[in-house]
C-alpha cells in the first residue's frame, strides 16, 4: 500500500466537500451549482484516489452513495428492492474493461447476449402496484429511502393508474420519467417570464417538476415516462420474463410505455454500431438522451453478477462524448483575422471533446475577456458544439493558482505592431491598417477557398509566402500573376506553378454569387451572396442600390445592408472591382428569368431551412444545394421564420435554438425523402 501524504489526505477531504456539495445541489435542489463535465472529473479524480489508497476509503464517501437523502417536505419511504445509479463508460475502450470485468467474475459463460436501451435523461422513479392498483411513486432518492411523490406521479398520462387484467398480485416497476423537449422548453419560456431561474436541463426539470408540492402544477408541466425494470416479488424462478427483453415486453403489455429503440445486441461490434447510430438520431429524437444503457440479457446471469454498492454489475451507461470539458489555460495568443479584428484565443492543455482534441479555444473579443476575468493558468470550462469552434464558457476561479496573471488585450496589432482602435458600441478591437499583411492574408485565403472562388493549391502556406514577399497586394493581383514570378516560392516548381496559374485563371468562370461571397464583405455569408445575387444580377446593380433597397432582399436585415452599401462606396474597392471587371471575372449573373419562374411549384417552395451539424453522407453545401434546388430557402441562423431545422451529428446552439422555439427538425434522411 502507497503511504499517505498529508497533501493527498487534504486533496480528498478537498473533492468529497465539493462532489457532496455539488450532488446537494443537483439531487436536491434541482439547480446544478457545476457543469456534469467537472462534476465527473473531481468524482473520477477521488475515485483514483481511493483505489490507488483504500485505507482512505470510507462508508460516506460519495463515490459510494446512490444519488441524495430524500427531502425533508416528503414523506420518506424504503425501497423494497433497492435503485441503484449506473456505472459510465465514456468511450467503446471502457466499455471494453467493463466487459472484461463482469466476464472474469462469471468465467463459466461464454454465451451472452446485450440488449440496448437509450439513457432517457430524467428522473427515475419506482412504482409498486398491488391487485393491479398503483399504491405508490417514489424517487430514487439515496437509493434505499426515496420520497413518497405518488400524488404527483399519479398526473403522469403514460403511467398506467390500473394494469391489464392478468397482472400479477405485486409489480414493482422502474422508469424514468421526464419532460420532453418542447415541453421543458415551454416551461423555461414560462419561468422566464415569470421571472424565475430557468432549469439548467430537461433532467433537472423533471426531477424539479416531480418533486412539486402542488401536484397541480406537476400535472400541467406533461411528464412523460419510459419504464425498464420490472419486479415481481415472489417469482424469482423469473418464469413470467427470464430476460430483460421479455421484461420490457410484459411491461408494455401490462399498460406502460416502453422505450421502442431498443435492441439485442450479441456482440459488441453490435453495440457500437447501436451507440453509434443512436449518437447521431438522439438529435431527431422529442426527449433528451445522454447516452445508451447496455444490460446483460439474462435475468439469471444479472443476479449471479449482483451490484456493488452503487451499481449493478450487469449493466453500463455508455455516454455520449460530452461537448464541454474542464482543462487549463497556459497561454493566450492573438489572431488578425481579415476583417482586422483581433481575436484572442486561449492555448490549452489539450482535452478531448465531443470524440476530437482540443488545444485552442476562441475567447471572442476583449468584452468576452473582461467578462471571463481570464487569468493564465486558470481552469477553464471549453465547449465544442456541432460547427462552432471550441469556446471558452467560463473560469472557475476556485481553482486560479496563486499569481496568476491576468491577460490585457495588446494595444498594438501583433501583425504589423501599428496601433488598434475599438470603436465605440463595438465588442472588438481592430486593426484598421489596410495594409497589414494579416488582412491581407485572410482576403487571399478567403477569396480563394471552396466556397468562394474555389481555386485549388492556393492554400494558407502559399498565400503566406506570396504576402511576405509581395507578390500579391490585392486579389486583384492574383490575376496578374505568372508562372514565372512564382518560382521564387519555396518548394514550387514549373509544373506547380502552372497549375496554380491554371486554377486561377479558371476561377474566372466561378459565378457571381461566388465572387460576391469571396469579396469578403462583412456579413456576407455564402447564404446571403445567394440572396443578394438572386435580386441584384450584376455588380452595377447592387453597387448601385440604396440600404433600403438591399434591406428589401428577402432574408437581409439592416445590419447586412448598411455593411453592403458602405463596402461599395469606398474607393479602394470601387477600384478593386473595375480591376477584377478587366480580368474576365464573373460580375454579373448567368441564370435566365425562366429558371426563376418554375421555382414556385417546386417542393420545398417557400419553406425556410437551416442546415446544423455533421450529416452522415451530405456536405452541409450539398445540402443547402439540394434544398434551395427544390425551391426552399437556407438561412444561417434560426428563428420563428424557420420552418426546419436538418440536424446532424454534434450539432450545437442552433440546435438548442430551435428546440427552444419549437422547431420541427428533420435528419438527412427525412430532408431526402422531402426532396
Ligand atoms: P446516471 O444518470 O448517470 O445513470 C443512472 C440513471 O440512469 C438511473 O438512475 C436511471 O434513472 C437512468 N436511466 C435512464 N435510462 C435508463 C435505462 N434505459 N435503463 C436504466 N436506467 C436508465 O447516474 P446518476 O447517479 O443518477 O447521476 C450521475 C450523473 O449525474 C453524472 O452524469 C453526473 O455528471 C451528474 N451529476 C452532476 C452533478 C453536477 O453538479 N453537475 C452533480 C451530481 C451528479
Amino acid at each position: 500500500m502507497e503511504p499517505i501524504t498529508p497533501q493527498i489526505e487534504q486533496r480528498v477531504q478537498e473533492l468529497r466537500q465539493l462532489v457532496e456539495k455539488a450532488s446537494y445541489a443537483y439531487y436536491v435542489l434541482d439547480n446544478p451549482m457545476m457543469e456534469d463535465a467537472v462534476y465527473d472529473r473531481l468524482y473520477r479524480e477521488l475515485q483514483a484516489l481511493e483505489s490507488a489508497y483504500p485505507q482512505l476509503l470510507t462508508p460516506e464517501s460519495p463515490t459510494q452513495r446512490v444519488g441524495e437523502r430524500p427531502a425533508a417536505n416528503f414523506t420518506s419511504v424504503r425501497h423494497k428492492v433497492p435503485l441503484y445509479s449506473l456505472e459510465n463508460a465514456f468511450n467503446l475502450e471502457e466499455f471494453a474493461a467493463w466487459q472484461e470485468r463482469w466476464r472474469r467474475q462469471a468465467p463459466g459463460i461464454n454465451e451472452f447476449e446485450y440488449v440496448c436501451e437509450l439513457k432517457i435523461d430524467g428522473s427515475s422513479l419506482a412504482l409498486t402496484y398491488e391487485n393491479g392498483i398503483l399504491v405508490r411513486g417514489a424517487t430514487r432518492g439515496d437509493g434505499t429511502m426515496g420520497e413518497d411523490i405518488t400524488q404527483n406521479v399519479r398526473t403522469i398520462r403514460s403511467i398506467p393508474l390500473r394494469l391489464a387484467a392478468d397482472a400479477p398480485t405485486m409489480v414493482e416497476v422502474r422508469g424514468e420519467a421526464f419532460l420532453p423537449l418542447d415541453v421543458f422548453a415551454q416551461s423555461n419560456r414560462e419561468r422566464e417570464q415569470a421571472g424565475e431561474a430557468l432549469f439548467a436541463n430537461p433532467r433537472n426539470a423533471a426531477a424539479g417538476t416531480l418533486r412539486q408540492l402542488d401536484s397541480r402544477k406537476v400535472a400541467k408541466r406533461k411528464l412523460d415516462f419510459f419504464a425498464y425494470t420490472l419486479h415481481i416479488p415472489g417469482q424469482e424462478d423469473l418464469a413470467v420474463a427470464p430476460t430483460q427483453w421479455e421484461s420490457l415486453e410484459l411491461l408494455q403489455k401490462l399498460g406502460f410505455r416502453v422505450n421502442p429503440h431498443r435492441q439485442l445486441c450479441p456482440s459488441v461490434a453490435e453495440v457500437q454500431a447501436y451507440y453509434d447510430r443512436w449518437n447521431t438520431e438522439r438529435l431527431s429524437l422529442a426527449y433528451m438522451t445522454d447516452g445508451v444503457v447496455v444490460k446483460i440479457n439474462s435475468l439469471k446471469l444479472q443476479a449471479e453478477l449482483g451490484f456493488t454498492q452503487k451499481f449493478p454489475r450487469w449493466a453500463v451507461a455508455l455516454k455520449y462524448p460530452a461537448e464541454e470539458a474542464p482543462t487549463k489555460v497556459v497561454g493566450v495568443t492573438v489572431q488578425v483575422g481579415r476583417t482586422g479584428a483581433l481575436t484572442p484565443v486561449a492555448e490549452l492543455q489539450p482535452v478531448q471533446l465531443a470524440g476530437t482534441t482540443v488545444s485552442r479555444a476562441s475567447l471572442h473579443n476583449s468584452d468576452r475577456l473582461t467578462q471571463l476575468d481570464l487569468h493564465i493558468g486558470d481552469t477553464v470550462i471549453v465547449r465544442k458544439a456541432g460547427e462552432i469552434i471550441p469556446e471558452v464558457v467560463r473560469v472557475l476561479p476556485e481553482l486560479r493558482p496563486a499569481h496568476a496573471q491576468r491577460f490585457q488585450m495588446p494595444s498594438v496589432c501583433p501583425e504589423c505592431q501599428q496601433p488598434v482602435i475599438r470603436p465605440t458600441g463595438e465588442a472588438v478591437t481592430r486593426c484598421i491598417n489596410s495594409s497589414c499583411p494579416a488582412i491581407l492574408r485572410g482576403a487571399l485565403i478567403h477569396w480563394a477557398s471552396r466556397e468562394a472562388l474555389d481555386i485549388n493549391g492556393l492554400g494558407d502556406k502559399l498565400v503566406l509566402q506570396m504576402v511576405d514577399k509581395k507578390l500579391v497586394q490585392s486579389v486583384a493581383d492574383l490575376y496578374e500573376l505568372t508562372a514565372n514570378s512564382l518560382l521564387s516560392l519555396e518548394r514550387m516548381g514549373k509544373k506547380l506553378a502552372e497549375k496554380l496559374i491554371g486554377a486561377i485563371a479558371e476561377s474566372k468562370t466561378q459565378p457571381w454569387e461566388r465572387v460576391l461571397y469571396g469579396l469578403g464583405i462583412r456579413h456576407v455569408g455564402s447564404v446571403n451572396a445567394q440572396l443578394l445575387t438572386q435580386k441584384f444580377p450584376n455588380v452595377e446593380a447592387i453597387a448601385a442600390a440604396s440600404p433600403a433597397q438591399i434591406e428589401a432582399v428577402y432574408g437581409i436585415g439592416p445590419e447586412i445592408a448598411q455593411a453592403v452599401h458602405q463596402w461599395f462606396q469606398l474607393p479602394a474597392n470601387q477600384s478593386l472591382i473595375e480591376r477584377l471587371q478587366a480580368t474576365g471575372i464573373q460580375l454579373a449573373s448567368q441564370e435566365t428569368a425562366a429558371n426563376q419562374a418554375g421555382e414556385k411549384n417546386l417542393p420545398l417552395a417557400g419553406k425556410i431551412f437551416v442546415v446544423t451539424g455533421t450529416l452522415p453522407t451530405l456536405k452541409r453545401d450539398e445540402a443547402k444545394a439540394l434544398i434551395q434546388k427544390a425551391g426552399g430557402k437556407v438561412t444561417d441562423s434560426v428563428s420563428a421564420k424557420t420552418n426546419y431545422l436538418v440536424v446532424g451529428e454534434d450539432a450545437g446552439s442552433k440546435l438548442k435554438k430551435a428546440q427552444q422555439l419549437g422547431i420541427a427538425q428533420l435528419t438527412e434522411a427525412q430532408l431526402l425523402e422531402m426532396l
